[in-house]
């Protein structure tokens, strides 16, 4: 007990030399307040303590696809935003020292192949009092209706009266940071930047203290393991380095590192991540962020990316790294998000219909409200048929609503073409629907997902399938409308085909499914007269198939849906 109190007693003085010190330090860069700003709540600690194995398995995938030559550096579009006067003066940063704000995050962030780049015209946020008097927690919210969706709004305030900066967790879907002036050419933006892509205080304390022997580095403290722990106490870092005498719970002398970007560390000396926060920073990216890929994303939501023209098309969100040509909407409620599992039991599938990734909305974060992912769109000119199908997943006791939604007309009006509602069991269903009434449009499909009033009900899809006969078939000359005839058409049971006009050869049908493998094939005896087959579908698996017919002369083709 006196050997404790006697520590104390040191530690104490050495406390008040230090506020000294440091109020001496504080005071060239601006008066003494909280670093930062940024605190985790429970609810988010969950999401990443449950995701760690999620996280790493993204990024084991993301280094074999860059060994690969699948994966390229990635380049995070930014808005800046800049605070200014009521009359328009005094801009917080210079646009000057904002490129300086890009080559310094660029060259931190160059060794994870992440780049920055600035999304144009600097956006001013004129009024004084915000100006010089931003407070996190009274005007946070304001910031709201000035963020730019899905790209990394940057703020600058010239004076940010609480704290020197904070930013927004994955777990907000939220896309920002927020930075006092005086502070933007040091590492708190860096530091900023870490929390957006996930990271915590190497000092954070939330889930317990993290052991300096490391035994419990993924359950407690930042939940990694290569930062040591940091006592918290920003006086015992004598410029550079720790020089505190804290103990941790097993007795064993705290050793922090003073230069990491997370750490308690003077903002001058921080310049760097560990290796593992690194990993993190790229699953976060891969996992959290994915949608982040350019600055286009400001482009109206009917705005196609890509029009698709050859089809099949096929979409199981598994090559996200790269870019999907798919895009969250950016007026709605929330993101869809990209995932191998669910971090939540009882609700959502445990793994993909197809692959190793499906899209998926968290109901626990987003109760009662909607979230739209939109596809390509698709140039259906000249093609005489369209079939849509995909896998969905609706389970849990508070399953909301899944739609599918199709406009024709580039996003002025949309057609809700399929329904799905409620709890249907913990297992991957099939959707087929036959849209051929919308042949000859350019069309967009949308899913809209409403989520409901629980945390049970994880709604996914997956294994997206487009389909599309062209109009005119046969790759010989003269088709004939009445050779080749299916019905009915979406056949459940028994599909009827009923050809004719062979004149000769030693014609064969084959039945294709969608991938191209034929799973049917019959010889046809060389007749003129109207033949037909009946085919039985019953064991078959419900999807999209191509029946064609191979001649000496003549080729056919179209297609029918096989329904569950
Ligand atoms: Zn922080």
């Amino acid at each position: 007990m006196f050997t404790m109190k006697y520590i104390k007693i040191i530690n104490y003085r050495i406390i008040i030399l230090f506020i000294l010190f440091q109020s001496q330090i504080e005071n060239s860069i601006g008066q003494s307040k909280e670093e930062c700003g940024t605190v985790p709540n429970q609810q988010y600690l969950d999401y990443l303590e449950n995701s760690l194995t999620e996280r790493e398995k993204l990024v084991n995938r993301h280094y074999k696809d860059r060994l690969q030559g699948r994966a390229t550096s990635t380049s995070i579009p930014v808005q800046f935003h800049v605070s200014r006067t009521t009359e328009g003066n005094d801009a917080a940063v210079s646009d000057e020292d904002l490129l300086k704000v890009i080559d310094n995050i660029n060259t931190s962030f160059s060794i994870m192949g992440i780049s920055f780049t600035s999304c144009g015209q600097t956006k001013f946020i004129d009024d004084t009092f915000l100006h010089t008097n931003f407070e996190k927690d009274l005007h946070d919210p304001l910031l709201d209706q000035y963020d730019d969706k899905f790209i990394l709004n940057i703020y600058f305030f010239a004076d940010i009266t609480d704290v020197n900066g904070y930013a927004k967790f994955p777990q907000d879907q939220v896309d920002r940071i927020v930075i006092t002036s005086e502070r933007a050419l040091t590492s708190t933006v860096e530091h900023e930047l870490g929390h957006y892509f996930s990271l915590l205080h190497t000092y954070e304390t939330s889930r317990g203290n993290e052991l300096v022997s490391g035994n419990n580095c993924r359950v407690a403290g930042d939940f990694i393991c290569d930062t040591p722990p940091d006592p918290g106490d920003r006086s015992d870092f004598n410029a550079c380095i720790y020089n505190g005498t804290a103990v941790d719970g097993a007795g064993d002398r705290y050793a922090p590192d003073g230069f990491n970007y997370m750490g308690r560390g003077q903002a001058t000396c921080r310049n760097r991540f560990s290796i593992l926060q690194r990993e993190r920073i790229l699953a976060s990216l891969l996992m959290d962020r994915y949608y982040l890929v350019d600055c286009s994303q400001t482009a109206p939501e009917n705005s196609c990316i890509s029009t698709i023209t050859s089809f099949p098309y096929e979409e199981s969100f598994e090559d996200f790294a790269g870019g999907t040509e798919w895009r969250q909407n950016v007026d709605d409620d929330f993101g869809w998000r990209i995932r191998h599992r669910t971090s939540s039991s009882n609700t959502g599938p445990d793994e993909a219909l197809d692959g190793d990734y499906f899209m998926y909305t968290e109901a626990s974060d987003y109760m009662n409200a909607t979230g739209i992912l939109s596809s390509p769109c698709f140039d259906l000119q000249d093609r005489s048929t369209l079939n849509v199908t995909f896998g969905y997943h609706l389970f849990g006791t508070d399953i909301g609503k899944l739609s599918l939604q199709l406009t024709k007309d580039e996003g002025a009006t949309w057609a809700s073409v399929w329904v799905q509602q409620g709890n249907k069991g913990n297992q991957w269903n099939n959707a087929v629907i036959t849209l051929d009434e919308y042949v000859g449009n350019t069309i967009q499909l949308r899913f809209v997902g409403e989520t409901g009033s629980g945390s049970r009900g994880d709604m996914a899809i997956d294994n997206i399938v487009i389909s599309s006969a062209p109009l005119v078939t046969g790759v010989r000359p003269g088709p004939d409308k009445n050779t080749l005839t299916l019905y009915p058409n979406p056949a459940r049971d028994i599909l009827t085909i009923q050809y004719s006009d062979l004149k000769q050869g030693h014609p064969t049908l084959y039945v294709t499914n969608v991938s191209g493998h034929v799973v049917y094939e019959q010889k046809l005896s060389n007749i003129s007269a109207s033949k037909e087959i009946k085919l039985d579908l019953k064991e078959w698996n419900p999807g999209v198939y191509y029946v064609r017919i191979i001649g000496q002369e003549k080729e056919f083709t179209t297609m029918f849906v096989h329904q569950p």
